[in-house]
């Protein structure tokens, strides 16, 4: 009660102290599709975790408190490190606790499946810290092309233990890495690249040269070190750059400033200059590109990931405000129209959750050598960039959408509470990095190429094909056009269609008949541009009943 003016009602509770996975069958089903033999409880620890209002409260302060640089002390000496608000600490903690970084690598089959779902768990509670998590993840693959590096590194990259200290790498009890491709002139196309690299001779990490140049962006740059592009006598060639030198010594990188970013605030990204920076050939020379996008296919998964479990987040928001909210003599959720548009969020929701899990599957069989046909490492090459395009191209549709269904609340900050703003800013960051909308659309295109693509495809359909006549020629009219080749133009009208008709073939595997159903009358068979737009006779109760079952009837 505010005494003398006004009693507050009608406004709904705060979304905590919920086990993100426990509510959230759409992620359950579609984890027992991919990996059967999983044991949830690891998870439920996470999703109880990522969920808690404890954890909720370092996401806003990690948010609201943004890292500071200190380029100088103030004796006028250069430092270049990077300050972050202890909740960043914090949540970086729980990350590597929970595996979401380098662990699968030697986990085992099946590690990466779960790694994924975890992942998307934590982007849930706070998306950004997850930069350097993702990309320490990520190096493993590439890292292995300079074997006395890797073998140094790869204990360290994998430790549970989160060691935020300045320190070599040897005196710590675990390390992080991070990524520099995207010079001023050229991102996309990194063979734009002018930094330098000049031969300084070898030792006990391999080819040792001195880096001369700058980045554009370099994220986390108080990460243990980098892989980064870099033109040497044979070409653009990927390097090996810590920020502290074997015996101590600061490396040459300059931190020049950190980005004023839209969103992604409680992550430092960065602008740096290297002046004759040591750093160690990783592949060979001239092979820079293929050898870091080793690493940047593998972010590109956990772009798709973060998207996904950024829409998961978004619906929960929108359901759960939904439920308890009251307009012309009814709660949100039962207004028929409203139902409509939490209903088509909640089906765009478990296709991204299933898309993205299912590329997950593939990198993990691919990876574990658990393919002897090959089949899963071409949906690998087919679902990296597809996935990547068109989850995080519907990533701020969607947060648009569910951002309404708060009203006015919704567009709301209030220094980090309002989450579902947060989300809104974060969403078109995945969709932008590692890759932007149309590298991916053209990378679909050269994967098509391979021999293999069209009989995966063709495999990966078949689900849909069983499940109807009109759903069978939909497929077969895609599958000759993609015999047909495709001009560029039109690599994105094909991104759109591949991802559509595979999302439905796993929906018909693993989600109800009403998901399924409302997904390909208003996917498949119509082309719906704004949410809420589903067709009389789907089964809206069914579908937002599976999507919140605790918040909402
Ligand atoms: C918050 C943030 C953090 C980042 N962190 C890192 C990092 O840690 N390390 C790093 O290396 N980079 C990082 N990046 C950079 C990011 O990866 C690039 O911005 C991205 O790859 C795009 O490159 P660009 O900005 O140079 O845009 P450009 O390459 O100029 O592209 C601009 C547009 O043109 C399109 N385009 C390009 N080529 C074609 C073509 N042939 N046909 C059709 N369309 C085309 C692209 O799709 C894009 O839409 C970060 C970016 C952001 C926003």
């Amino acid at each position: 009660m505010n005494p003398g003016t006004h009693e507050v009602f009608n406004q709904s509770t705060p979304f905590s102290d919920v086990n993100l996975l426990a509510g959230n069958p759409a992620l359950a089903d579609a984890l027992r599709f991919n990996h059967p033999q999983l044991d949830l409880t690891a998870l439920h620890a996470v999703g109880a975790e990522t969920g808690s209002a404890a954890m909720q409260r370092h996401a806003r302060l990690a948010n609201a408190f943004p890292p500071q640089l200190r380029s100088h002390d103030r004796f006028g000496q250069r430092i270049d490190q990077v300050e972050f608000h202890p909740s960043y600490h914090h949540l970086l903690r729980a990350a590597l606790r929970h595996r979401l970084h380098a662990t699968p690598w030697t986990a085992g089959t099946g590690a990466h499946i779960e790694r994924a779902a975890a992942f998307m768990l934590f982007t849930e509670c706070e998306p950004s810290v997850l930069c350097p998590v993702s990309m320490t993840y990520a190096v493993m693959p590439a890292l292995r092309a300079n074997a006395a590096i890797h073998s140094a590194w790869a204990p360290g990259l994998a430790s549970p233990r989160y060691d935020g200290r300045f320190l070599p790498h040897d005196r710590k009890t675990g390390l992080m890495m991070g990524m520099g491709m995207t010079e001023k002139q050229g991102g996309s196309d990194v063979r734009a690249n002018t930094t330098r690299a000049d031969h300084d001779g070898d030792d006990a990490w391999g080819r040792r040269y001195r880096i001369s140049g700058h980045k554009w962006f370099l994220s986390a740059p108080m990460c243990d070190a980098f892989l980064i592009l870099a033109q040497a006598a044979g070409g653009l060639s990927c390097f090996f750059l810590p920020r502290l030198l074997p015996d101590g010594t600061v490396n040459a990188i300059a931190i020049q400033r950190l980005k004023h970013k839209l969103g992604n605030h409680a992550n430092a990204s960065s602008e740096v200059e290297f002046a004759a920076a040591a750093a160690w050939l990783v592949g060979d020379q001239g092979r820079g590109v293929a050898q870091i996008l080793a690493m940047g296919a593998i972010t590109r998964l956990d772009c798709a990931l973060g998207s996904a479990g950024l829409m998961r987040h978004a619906l929960s928001l929108a359901l759960h405000h939904a439920g308890q909210r009251q307009a012309f003599g009814r709660r949100l959720c039962e207004q028929p129209l409203m139902r409509n548009v939490l209903a088509d969020l909640a089906l765009e929701s478990e296709a991204a959750t299933a898309l993205a899990l299912r590329l997950a599957r593939a990198v993990d069989r691919s990876e574990n050598g658990d393919d002897a046909d090959g089949h899963e490492a071409a949906i690998r090459r087919l679902l990296t960039p597809l996935a990547k395009f068109w989850i995080c191209k519907r990533g701020s549709h969607f947060a648009q959408e569910a951002m309404e269904c708060l009203g006015g609340n919704g567009y709301v900050e209030e220094q980090g509470e309002g989450v579902m703003a947060r989300i809104y800013r974060e969403m078109p960051l995945n969709s932008i990095w590692e890759g932007a909308g149309n590298i991916m659309a053209l990378d679909l295109l050269r994967a098509l190429r391979h021999a293999d693509a069209a009989g995966a495809l063709a495999h990966e359909l078949a689900p849909l094909c069983a499940s109807g006549s009109h759903l069978a020629a939909r497929v077969h009219a895609a599958l000759h056009d993609v015999d047909g080749g495709c001009d560029e133009a039109q690599a994105r009208t094909l991104a759109r269609r591949l991802a559509l008709l595979l999302q439905a073939a796993l929906l018909r595997q693993h989600a109800t008949d009403a998901v399924f159903d409302a997904f390909t009358r208003s996917r498949i068979d119509a082309a719906n541009d704004v949410f809420g737009l589903l067709p009389a006779g789907v089964d809206l109760a069914a579908i937002i009943a599976r999507a919140a079952p605790q918040t909402v009837d």
